[in-house]
């Protein structure tokens, strides 16, 4: 069920208004246990500076996310005098004014004026075809352009004239524009339209420009309408596709996911609200014991570790992550009202890799992890993915096979597996030259992510090789999906010096139903066969393994 930011809003008020409500009873408790260890006659006893301690570091570290900034404050000094005099004897002249100080706590337990809620707009379910516009006045180079787009499942409304796209544009934004620079018939340029346009849409639309000219005036009308690419005719559609689709790919990302260790039960389902509203998915461990199995069922992307656990402490909670190597690659980021120096030298000495400092603005804290996330997710891309293609590479794919037969023996499923390889490829590089042949493969990819299901995997097994992981998916289904790449991919028309060419594919479909005993090797290997069987039927056609 997805959560709107109106329900995570209604959520966080929530929170806020029970933290409220909870606090002059917490201060109250504060001001008794401040009474009991420091007006009793001889020294303080450790016990219960320690629990004066703790408590008033949670105030400090939790304060500041409800709405009471000034509190927050307060508390934090409390804690460092606190903390001194676990280290050092206690001045009985200072005993006194610190009750009096814990004492007026209360005074300071008014909410902020104004409330630190996200407004973030709900994010944005990519549409199943993307809605692109084409103005176009040359009707032999729009048809081009609308052909290939259509190819790899996009949606194509085509304008000749400006005059009338620019109501279109108003009424019904589409996610991405293309459009030429010079409207001969209608004597004017489109960059200033585009411009005007962008200024009344609530966002502006990515738009590429398209034109015989190859001037600065003409790059710099075309940034002054917000412009992400500028393709100078004649038109290389490949390319364009390629552009589009990174566009395209950073919108489909998936959410980033974030995993909070944090024993403060409140404030960590507020973190988790807060990411949430932005996009990320959250889990929740409050409990530190269970660490290890949210890990396995999760698989978070970062972890914020509270650095203060009784019991167990952050950096200790660290090391037992970092004992396995299946986690070395997740960052631990230390959530920490910790303002010592050497505590979080320390604690960075023994494990974890950065620290993020409490009480911490909704906004920031939303930008503190993206950031963080999205790092961690360069780096795994780094390692995982293939650098042309941006699939998934040989052995994680392979890896990929594996986890999703797993999950067919317990959900029932079917799963099929597809080889897909590019016919007569040597050729084509023979002819055209090797940047074209990788072209071509981008282009592969490209309509392989476009045309599959969102839960499919898609690897580079080989140079011109790709694997397909269909989960959920018998072999008719599988059968119908690739021949739709299959027939689109043959219609692409591909160009270098203009000459256009078309290639076509060959796969091998090898299914894996609720019994099976097979292995990712064994059921890949029936693919691989399967893929032999269409090569030597002919190519351009998929056959199913037996
Ligand atoms: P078949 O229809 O039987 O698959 O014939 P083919 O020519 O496609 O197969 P073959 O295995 O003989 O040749 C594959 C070619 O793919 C050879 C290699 O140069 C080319 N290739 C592999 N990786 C890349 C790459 O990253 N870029 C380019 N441009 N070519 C590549
Ligand atoms: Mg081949
Ligand atoms: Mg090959």
């Amino acid at each position: 069920m997805p959560t709107t930011n109106a329900d995570i809003t209604a959520k966080l008020k929530a929170l806020r208004e029970d933290y409220a409500a909870r606090l002059p009873q917490e201060l109250t408790a504060l001001h008794e246990l401040a009474e009991q260890a420091l007006t009793a006659s001889g020294a303080p006893q450790t016990v219960q500076l320690t629990q004066l301690h703790q408590r008033l570091h949670k105030l400090a570290g939790s304060a500041g996310s409800f709405g009471f900034a000034q509190l927050g404050k307060q508390a934090k000094q409390l804690e460092i005098q606190v903390q001194q005099w676990l280290a050092q004897a206690v001045d009985p002249g200072q005993r006194r004014v610190f009750c009096i100080a814990v004492g007026a706590l209360g005074a300071l337990a008014q909410p902020d004026q104004s409330p630190s809620y996200v407004g973030v707009t709900d994010a944005e379910t990519s549409a199943a075809q993307t809605l692109i516009y084409l103005l176009e006045d040359d009707p032999a180079v729009a048809e081009d352009i609308v052909l290939n787009l259509r190819h790899f499942g996009h949606r194509v409304e085509h304008f000749d004239r400006l005059e009338q796209a620019e109501a279109v544009i108003l009424r019904a934004p589409p996610d991405f524009m293309v459009v030429d620079i010079v409207f001969e018939a209608e004597g004017r340029e489109s960059p200033a339209l585009i411009a005007a346009l962008q200024q009344k849409l609530s966002k502006p639309l990515p738009v590429v420009f398209i034109s015989a000219r190859d001037d600065f005036a003409a790059y710099h009308a075309a940034v002054k309408a917000d412009a992400i690419g500028y393709f100078v005719k004649p038109l290389d559609v490949i390319r364009l596709v390629d552009r589009l689709e990174q566009y395209l790919d950073r919108r489909r990302e998936l959410p980033y996911r974030v995993l909070i260790v944090d024993d403060d039960e409140t404030l960590a389902e507020h973190y988790r609200l807060v990411l949430s509203s932005a996009g990320m998915l959250v889990d929740l461990v409050t409990h530190p014991e269970q660490v290890l199995t949210a890990l396995r069922n999760f698989n978070p992307e970062m972890i914020l570790l509270d650095l203060n656990i009784p019991e167990y402490s952050g950096p200790e909670l660290a090391r037992v992550i970092r004992l396995s190597d299946e986690w070395l690659r997740v960052p631990i980021t230390y959530l920490s009202s910790e303002t010592d120096v050497d505590q979080r030298i320390k604690a960075m000495g023994q494990a974890g890799d950065d620290f993020i400092a409490k009480p911490i603005s909704d906004r920031e804290l939303i930008s503190a992890v993206s950031i963080r996330a999205a790092r961690s997710r360069q780096l795994s891309n780094a390692i995982d993915r293939d650098s042309l293609t941006g699939l998934l590479k040989h052995s994680r794919i392979k890896e990929q096979v594996d986890i999703e037969l797993a999950r067919t023996r317990r959900s029932g499923e079917q799963l099929c597996v597809a080889m897909v390889d590019l016919d007569h490829f040597k050729s084509v590089n023979d002819t055209y030259g090797h940047p074209a042949g990788d072209k071509v493969i981008k282009a592969l990819a490209h309509l392989l992510r476009q045309r599959l299901r969102k839960t499919d995997s898609i690897g580079r097994y080989g140079g011109e090789e790709f694997v397909a992981v269909l989960p959920g998916c018998d072999a008719k289904e599988a059968q119908r999906l690739l021949d739709d790449v299959r027939q689109n991919f043959k219609e692409i028309s591909f160009s270098v010096d203009s000459k256009h060419f078309n290639v076509t594919l060959s796969a091998g479909v090898a299914c894996a139903d609720v019994a099976h005993t097979l292995t990712a090797d064994t059921l890949l290997q029936m693919a691989d066969d399967a893929l032999y069987l269409a090569k030597h039927g002919g190519r351009d056609q998929i056959c199913i393994a037996e």
